[in-house]
């Protein structure tokens, strides 16, 4: 039996108290353990992590191609659209399971796992806020074959302040004409649909909680036209682009939510999405240990194996003070969320712990390798440059830090 299958049944005949992603457990009070179904999907992803990813991790950061394979692997095996209700084919799972798949991919290849997270990324929108119709027809699709749904917010001039962004759509009858740039989507360049969040209100004044609109728009619609392929510093497995949207009709039907619920749409995302780009600097941060632990193991200076020297085995001790926290903190944030509790704070301190930490594990695993770490025949290199994103992309370390600062003015003053 396909692990899909398999997983669809595991999922069926698992009591509902347990399928609420631990929910009724954790409920009672606090629980580590992970249901079965939990620990069977983890064990598949780490299977197939070690198995099908590692060994062409290498090949795929080198050349940048996008990992077809891999992704249509995964897609037969049930290790992504997790996420999609089971009325529209999927297995309808929580955030917290998809972040215990994730990390484990995330250990074989970061690239790749942003890969198989950013069509995850592209369909939280239309999980959160799209009508029946809306998501059997988009979500449906990508169930049936392995496309790719991408996520479009950034654009050349506004990150961070999304406020700031330009593309705009303008209502033409029962249609918008959506024209402006969209830069660094992930996906943007295989995707089959896009999630695009644009300005629908022309007044600069409006405030953002009602000047945008988000749209869903297919890449074969006129109009559409993803750039070249970006030459980024890590995770290259990965295709980022930018995409350029001029005078492409959208039909009324792919309005999300309705006119000016765009921005609530974009960062009501960010709290489904942030768990999971820490679970996967998590698992990045966890080879770093294991690669390191072996060849501290086996490297030797001064007649001893370097484990010996203290100085490498508290950098190790480290390693592990923040992997097993940064797990703790996806863990929280999305258990937050599958539980309905608004999660925008604690989504970013795992985002931002997760991220930092994953950039000082890779730097010191490049550091116990010594000479060789900084070289590409070993695999600390690929893991430090993939490691920088972690930081930037779904908002950056410092904006994950003015969120955390708000919520604790909102608290203090109330
Ligand atoms: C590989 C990759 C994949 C990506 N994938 C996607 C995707 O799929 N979809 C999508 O929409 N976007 C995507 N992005 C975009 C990403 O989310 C943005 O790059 C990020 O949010 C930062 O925005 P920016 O690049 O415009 O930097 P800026 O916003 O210009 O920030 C520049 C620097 O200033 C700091 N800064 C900005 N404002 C403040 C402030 N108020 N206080 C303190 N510091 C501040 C930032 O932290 C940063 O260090 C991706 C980016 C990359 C590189």
């Amino acid at each position: 039996m396909a692990f899909s299958q398999f997983a669809k049944v595991a999922v069926r005949n698992t009591p509902t108290a347990v399928r609420n992603y631990s929910a009724k457990t954790f409920a009672n009070g606090f629980n580590f353990e992970l249901n079965e179904t939990q620990k069977e999907f983890q064990d598949t992803a780490r299977k197939f992590a070690r198995e099908e990813i590692v060994p062409v991790a290498a090949e795929y950061d080198k050349t940048g191609a996008y990992p077809w394979d891999i992704f249509k692997k995964a897609h037969q095996l049930g290790l992504i659209n997790t996420h999609i209700p089971e009325e529209y084919g999927g297995l309808g799972m929580g955030v917290f399971d998809g972040c215990l798949i994730l990390e484990e991919l995330a250990f074989g290849c970061s690239g790749m796992a942003t890969a198989l997270e950013g069509t995850s990324l592209g369909q939280t929108p239309i999980l959160a806020t799209a009508n029946e119709a809306q998501k059997k027809k988009y979500l449906g699709r990508l169930i049936e074959e392995p496309l790719v749904a991408a996520y479009c917010v950034t654009e050349p001039g506004a990150g961070s302040d999304v406020n700031g962004l330009k593309t705009k759509a303008e209502k033409k009858g029962d249609e918008y004409i959506l024209n402006g740039q969209k830069m660094w989507i992930t996906g943007g360049g295989v995707a089959n649909w896009y999630f695009v969040l644009a300005r629908t209100n022309p007044d600069p004044k409006a405030p953002a909680s009602k000047a945008f609109t988000g749209f869903i728009v297919e890449r074969e619609w006129p109009g559409v036209t993803p750039g070249r392929k970006e030459i980024n510093m890590g995770q290259r497995a990965s295709d980022t682009r930018g995409i350029t949207f001029e005078d492409v009709r959208v039909p009324k039907e792919n309005v999300l939510m309705g006119e000016g619920a765009g921005f609530k749409i974009a960062m009501l995302t960010f709290d489904k999405t942030r768990p999971p780009v820490a679970a996967s600097a998590v698992g990045l941060a966890q080879r770093c240990l294991e690669e390191s632990t072996k060849y501290a193991m086996e490297r030797k200076t001064f007649g001893v194996p370097i484990f010996n020297h203290q100085a490498v085995a508290f950098m190790l001790a480290d390693m592990a003070i923040g992997v097993e926290t940064g797990r703790l903190a996806w863990m929280k944030a999305a258990w937050d969320t599958d539980n309905g509790i608004r999660n925008s704070y604690s989504a970013a301190i795992a985002k931002c712990w997760a991220a930092d930490m994953a950039n000082k594990c890779a730097t010191d695993a490049v550091q116990i390798f010594g000479g060789n770490g900084f070289n590409s025949e070993y695999p600390v290199e690929k893991l430090m440059r993939d490691a920088k994103i972690f930081q930037i992309y779904e908002g950056t370390s410092q904006i994950q830090r003015i969120i955390i600062s708000r919520a604790l003015q909102e608290k203090a003053m109330n």
